[in-house]
């Protein structure tokens, strides 16, 4: 894929510098802080960054917290913290609410330019007032105030006289538009609410409709995307801006949410599973957020390629998941040290190894990338191989060890199953094997061939570990609007699994977000929350295997 002619708002910038439109580029990130970010909100932020910095042009960060009720500090924070992670810095920071003088002079003007007028309809007459696609809206009987009665009143609203909901001012543009948008769209609502920045200053708060094009404007964005659902109140977004007589003129255009299979992406769900224990915290290495991406072990390059990968369309779009995990995987082929790791271990005595030898083994830290050199390895008389790798009574085609099978333990020896000890209730708990010292690897042994390899750890030697493992959260690739059901109903019950294994010795010292590939597991990453002395946590980034063509 070519990302840069499927980006067709990168094509409309470039459009705009050639013809003189603009001669240069100001983007913008407009977050509300009332959740965290996901990786949708990574679309939007690799879009609007990679296109200032290709162009030489600049882009804010820029918290939309009009809004009081919904809002909160720990969001703005980790929002910060995950824009900088993703490897991107703004160049203003700002806060919509730092507007709000603004935002008010600006509807006083529109008041006394005869374009805004104080309602006291309520919210459901004016719903009912506004009419519907079909029927043009009727005139709210206070639609004639005059503009001395309105300023009275808009100030008011402003000193605190009325409680929520009893008055709104409202634009006064025509009621029999078709673009329902254009209907008297309220501008300003009450709400005695504090404000995480404006404490309690104010009661009365912007619609977003309106405060969006001013922050836009105030901040001399010229390029202001969004989301195609924000494609109807472009004429009211313009509007704004030339009534409010402000001097930059920002064009707004929209593009498709993404939303990837097998989750859910609205803020709203994802703090539903947050508030109702479905997963521990916004974080959580199974959610679609950049932090819980972040904990699983993705990469910040990971999730820039597959957004820039994905292009940029003008329609909203479900993306396969698998294609996320395909630029992880192509991420940390070369980078991820390899490493062996039991996850649901089976001893092995190697019963004609001497017994208190141990030998060093050379293992390839990265073969796809020599570079990296080679670790040490410790064998010896017993070791841990993975449950799947016996049977005792295997189909035909299974190539790993059953009695009286050989296979090659990676990096180490052919050995032969000799004898299988079970406990009293028949499970196996132990093989009894032999090695051929002929067949180390590394010594060009040709004398006759194995099917299988497996792998083990040095069961002297091996360190506990914890693995993690992640099945999507949501069972549907995409959820069906059901009669009486949420999305809550298609959360999967087994998306965690948490075993003990081993692995390698080498392994004492790994620090939290360190990666690895573990021999046939897949790619895992040291898990930063519950890691301690002693303990360590790896979270299951990826399996190795995927169908997933590009
Ligand atoms: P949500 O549904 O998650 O609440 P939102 O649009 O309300 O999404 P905002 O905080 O307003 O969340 O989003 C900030 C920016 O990120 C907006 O410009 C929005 O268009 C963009 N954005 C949010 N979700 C997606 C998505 N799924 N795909 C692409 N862009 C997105
Ligand atoms: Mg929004
Ligand atoms: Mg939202």
């Amino acid at each position: 894929v070519d990302n840069n002619t499927s980006n067709f708002i990168r094509n409309i910038v470039i459009d705009d510098l050639k013809t003189g439109k603009r001669d240069h580029v100001i983007t913008r990130f407009p977050p509300e802080p009332n959740g965290y970010l996901h990786i949708g909100h990574a679309k939007s932020i690799v879009l609007n960054f990679d296109l200032a910095d290709e162009f030489n042009g600049k882009t804010n960060l820029r918290f939309d917290d009009t809004n009081p009720v919904k809002e909160d500090i720990e969001f703005v924070n980790a929002i910060k913290e995950d824009v900088k992670w993703l490897g991107y810095d703004w160049d203003g920071l700002f806060f919509a609410s730092d507007y709000f003088d603004v935002m008010y002079d600006r509807a006083v003007l529109l008041i006394k330019k005869g374009l805004a007028y104080v309602d006291d309809l309520s919210p459901d007459e004016i719903r009912e007032y506004r009419g519907t696609l079909t029927q043009p809206g009727k005139d709210s009987p206070y639609r004639t105030r005059t503009i001395e009665e309105n300023l009275e009143l808009f100030e008011n609203m402003r000193d605190g006289k009325y409680g929520n909901g009893e008055k709104v001012l409202r634009a006064k543009i025509d009621m029999a538009s078709p673009n329902i948008n254009l209907r008297d769209p309220v501008i300003y609502r009450i709400s005695h609410a504090t404000h995480h920045n404006t404490g309690d200053k104010w009661c009365i708060y912007p619609m977003y409709a309106f405060a969006h094009p001013l922050e836009d404007a105030i901040e001399g964005v010229t390029h202001s995307i969004c989301t195609i659902e924000f494609e109807d109140q472009r004429p009211f977004y313009n509007w704004v801006v030339e009534n409010c007589e402000m001097e930059s003129t920002p064009q707004q255009i929209e593009f498709g949410r993404i939303n990837l299979t097998n989750t859910v992406m609205s803020k709203r769900k994802l703090k539903q599973l947050v508030e109702e224990g479905y997963v521990d915290g916004w974080d959580d290495p199974r959610m679609p957020t950049i932090s819980g991406l972040r904990r699983k072990g993705y990469t910040p390059e990971a999730i820039r390629t597959f957004c820039r990968e994905l292009g940029v369309a003008k329609n909203n779009g479900t993306v396969d998941t698998q294609m996320l995990e395909h630029f992880v995987r192509e991420d940390l082929k070369l980078k991820a040290p390899r490493t062996m790791g039991v996850i649901n271990p089976l001893k092995v005595v190697i019963t004609n190894y001497p017994e208190d030898q141990v030998e060093m083994l050379d293992a390839e830290i990265n073969p796809e990338n020599p570079e990296m050199g080679i670790r040490q390895i410790p064998f010896s008389r017993e070791i841990y191989i993975e449950q799947d790798d016996f049977m005792e009574d295997p189909p035909k085609k299974y190539f790993r060890l059953f009695p009286g099978n050989e296979v090659r333990l990676k990096h180490a020896y052919f050995i032969k199953c000799e004898d299988v000890i079970k406990d009293d209730n028949g499970n196996v708990v132990e093989l009894h094997c032999t090695y051929d010292p002929e067949t180390k690897s590394g010594t060009g042994f040709t004398g006759r061939k194995v099917k299988g390899t497996i792998h083990w750890v040095d069961a002297k030697n091996a360190i506990p570990a914890e693995f993690r493992l992640y099945e999507p959260l949501i069972l549907d690739e995409e959820i069906e609007e059901e009669e009486g059901k949420t999305f809550l109903d298609h959360v999967n019950p087994n998306s965690l699994e948490i075993v003990k294994g081993f692995v390698e010795p080498n392994m004492k010292d790994v620090k939290p977000h360190d990666k690895f590939q573990f021999f046939r597991h897949g790619y895992f990453n040291v898990d930063p929350k519950h890691t301690s002395e002693g303990n360590i946590v790896f979270n299951r980034i990826v399996s190795l295997k995927s169908s997933f063509k590009l």
